[in-house]
């Protein structure tokens, strides 16, 4: 096993770790919220003090559950505006650059891509920004040609119409 594979392995499995006590402090968290606000629901106990300082230390179990989870962390990084709700689909894109062995095709015109962009989509179903659920992800590779002719961009479209209106002397 060579050192780079061991910090992977060691990452791995701090990542399920995290994770795990991720989890644990917000079902911890969740349980510190629901059972005494269902106690205070049905009379129990007539200070109304004790339940709110639970509630309110087991919603910084959840954040803190929240913030040490990996995965959910993720997500909050991925969080889109506050005012988000329902589907949303965001996409990446990525430079390819010319590397051995790379199989995929452009999927314009079928070409094997050695350079050009990746573009990945994710659809996700957002409340309130944070996306709680992925409905669809996927990538696609464009080669060069294809990349810059999809998406003119703010220069190449200049460029155009440079080309395009012959300069006239006056
Ligand atoms: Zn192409």
């Amino acid at each position: 096993m060579s050192p780079s594979d061991t910090v992977e392995l060691a990452d791995a499995v701090s990542d399920v770790l995290y994770a795990l006590a991720g989890w644990l402090l917000v079902g911890l968290g969740g349980l510190g919220v629901v059972v005494p606000v269902l106690a205070f629901l049905r009379g129990a106990g007539s200070n109304p003090l004790v339940p709110a300082v639970i509630v309110l230390f087991s919603l910084c179990l959840v954040a803190l559950g929240v913030f040490v989870n990996p995965r959910l962390r993720r997500r909050l990084d991925r969080r889109r505006s506050l005012g988000t709700f329902g589907r949303s689909r965001v996409v990446e894109h990525r430079v390819l650059r010319s590397e051995p062995h790379r199989t995929d095709r452009c999927v314009d015109c079928g070409t094997q891509v050695s350079e050009g962009e990746l573009r990945r989509y994710r659809e996700e179903f957002c409340l309130a920004g944070v996306p709680v659920y992925t409905h669809s992800e996927g990538r696609n590779a464009y080669c060069l040609d294809c990349a810059t002719a999809d998406v003119p961009s703010e220069e190449t479209a200049a460029d155009r119409r440079e080309r395009t209106e012959p300069l006239t002397e006056s």
